[in-house]
């Protein structure tokens, strides 16, 4: 079972101690006894303990920062919201396929922001310039922050935000199962709450450091109970052998569980592996024994984001993927919504 993350080293910059939730999490991190240091800013942060790459790298992983958002212009976040919303950056998970390692590069450490009124304030002006349309905001385009959730409350603080709105909406994704802290929020229902899930062998093999299947369905049980509309994000799906076998047992484990009502308001959003040249490169120097498969002969070319081509499963098994795990989806959750596959 994956422990909820305790930091190992903790920087404060100084002006977080102007806002209450930075004072609060000074004193709990001293009192939690864990090593302070300061930092003007994040970008000064070069001497972490490590003596070498993948050293510095795991060191970074467990490592916080409590800052302040500077930019509280929010990026678009197509195709699941429409804005992305900045509370945190970066995870303390280790998932092999992560993009976090190749947008974050050099500073993988994780960062929480304690303007958080002050990034509300900015949702507030996004949401009156679509009003009444609604606008909705994710708040996992660049950390899992339910991970970091339980030390900072950032998350829940959002959920009751958005939950006092009219027009507005919030939807997140974790692979941690450390929710017990959101189960109380008022969420008044304008909070999707996704998990991402995948079968056993690929949690197993490419996601250490994050909680297990049977921890992920087990908190989604707990969500669902506590009146939260609910998702799943398979992704990213990957292909192994026994990959049928695999997800229909994770399907068939989730359907042994998940309650009746939470089943008339549930989506499904599907994300295939993909990799491109620069992420292969850096997942191959932080994971040099990876087993993750990463053959761009075998994959058909796909044109991306600034030019960058990604490497997708070819169209034959793009559509077995749809027909495979759609009709797991029909068979078990005949009412749920499949948002996209990508
Ligand atoms: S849990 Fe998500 S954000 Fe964290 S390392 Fe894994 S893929 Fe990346």
């Amino acid at each position: 079972m994956v422990k909820p993350f305790v930091p190992q080293l903790v920087y404060i910059e100084p002006r977080a101690l102007e806002y209450s939730l930075g004072k609060e999490l000074l004193h709990k991190f001293q009192n939690m006894g864990i090593e302070i240091r300061e930092t003007t800013s994040h970008n000064q942060i070069r001497n972490l303990p490590g003596e070498n790459h993948f050293q510095k790298y795991r060191t970074a992983k467990s490592t916080l920062v409590v800052g302040v958002r500077k930019t509280l212009k929010f990026d678009t976040s197509k195709p699941s919201a429409e804005y992305a919303i900045p509370f945190a950056t970066g995870c303390m998970g280790h998932c092999h396929y992560c993009y976090l390692q190749t947008t974050m590069g050099s500073k993988p450490y994780i960062r929480t922001y304690v303007n958080v009124e002050e990034i509300f304030e900015a949702a507030e002006e996004y949401m009156s310039e679509r009003a009444p349309e609604i606008t909705r905001f994710e708040a996992s385009c660049t950390s899992d922050i339910v991970g970091v959730d339980h030390l900072t409350h950032t998350l829940k603080r959002a959920i009751e935000y958005f939950g006092k709105t009219e027009h507005g909406r919030l939807r997140f994704v974790t692979k941690f199962s450390h929710v017990d802290h959101l189960l109380d929020a008022e969420h008044n229902g304008k909070t999707r709450f996704r998990f991402s899930i995948n079968d056993d062998y690929i949690i197993k093999y490419f996601e250490p450091g994050t909680s297990r299947l049977n921890e992920r369905i087990e908190a989604a049980v707990k969500i669902a109970e506590a009146g939260y509309p609910l998702g799943f994000i398979v992704a990213p799906i990957y292909l192994h052998e026994g990959w049928k076998e695999g997800y229909r047992e994770m399907f068939e484990m989730l359907n042994d569980v998940l309650p009746t009502y939470a089943r008339r308001d549930l989506t499904f959003e599907m994300i295939q592996h993909r990799f491109t040249k620069p992420a292969k490169r850096v997942i191959q120097q932080n994971y040099p024994m990876t087993k993750l498969e990463l053959d761009e002969s075998k994959r058909k070319w796909k044109w991306g984001k600034y030019g960058i081509g990604k490497y997708v499963y070819t169209d034959h098994e793009q559509e077995d993927i749809k027909d495979t795990l759609g009709s797991y989806i029909y068979r078990y959750f005949p009412e749920a919504k499949i948002e996209y596959f990508t």
